[in-house]
């Protein structure tokens, strides 16, 4: 299982690293540089874990959420490093991902994440994404659905967050500037959790 965190997070980093490109693209409603960021951040994330001896839980996403706040200039590096590290504060040595636990480790991590961002639903970033992939993990809409039926669910949560972020202006971050003309582009942050979420689902399927 342990080894099985860090070849999910190996996974998802080769995938949003592969993504740079059309993540800086995204960006041109802000500075270009998402994926940029992010690729640094994975990169930094990678070989940390790579250096690991232990790979707890808790260690795995402290080391990740430590690179992501050490290496990422842009705003979403502290954001996401907030996440993990939420994350890594509920973690112990038996902490079984099943979709109780699932649901309480994300929801910690959006807390943090609007917390740290002074943001929330409906404002084009990340969190639009993240919101509706927390919600399939809730009592009310997973049900008894397995763990992964859940992440399935939430693959398509998730596409539909960066959907609806194609249709509202820009109220935080740097596609804040531009207001009313970032309406018709999807948020480049959303884009990049949608990665996360999809590749660790294709990483589950294979
Ligand atoms: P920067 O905007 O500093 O260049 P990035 O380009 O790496 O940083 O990240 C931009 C993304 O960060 C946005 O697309 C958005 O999803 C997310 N973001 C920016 N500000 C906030 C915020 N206050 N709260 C939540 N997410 C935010
Ligand atoms: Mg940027």
């Amino acid at each position: 299982m342990l080894t099985r965190l860090k070849d999910a997070l190996d996974h998802i980093a080769a995938a949003i690293i592969k993504q740079r490109d059309l993540l800086d693209r995204l960006d041109s409603i802000g500075d270009s540089d998402h994926g940029t960021n992010m690729a640094r951040g994975f990169t930094a994330a990678v070989e940390a874990l790579d250096a690991l001896e232990d790979l707890s839980t808790k260690t795995v996403f402290t080391v990740v959420g430590t690179a992501f706040s050490e290496n990422i200039g842009g705003a979403s590096g502290p954001l996401y490093a907030t996440g993990f590290l939420r994350v890594a504060a509920l973690c112990d040595d038996n902490t079984a991902f099943n979709v109780k636990n699932v649901e309480k480790l994300l929801g910690a991590a959006i807390d943090g994440i609007k917390k740290r961002g002074h943001s929330d639903a409906g404002e084009k970033t990340l969190l639009d994404v993240l919101i509706p992939v927390y919600e399939c993990f809730t009592p009310e809409k997973a049900g008894d659905k397995t763990l992964y039926k859940c992440i399935e669910a939430a693959v398509k949560a998730a596409k539909d967050g960066l959907d609806y972020t194609k249709t509202i202006p820009a109220t935080k971050g740097r596609a804040s500037y531009i207001g009313e003309r970032s309406v018709g582009h999807e948020d480049p942050g959303a884009m990049s959790s949608l990665i996360m979420v999809r590749e660790l689902f294709n990483f589950l399927k294979y």
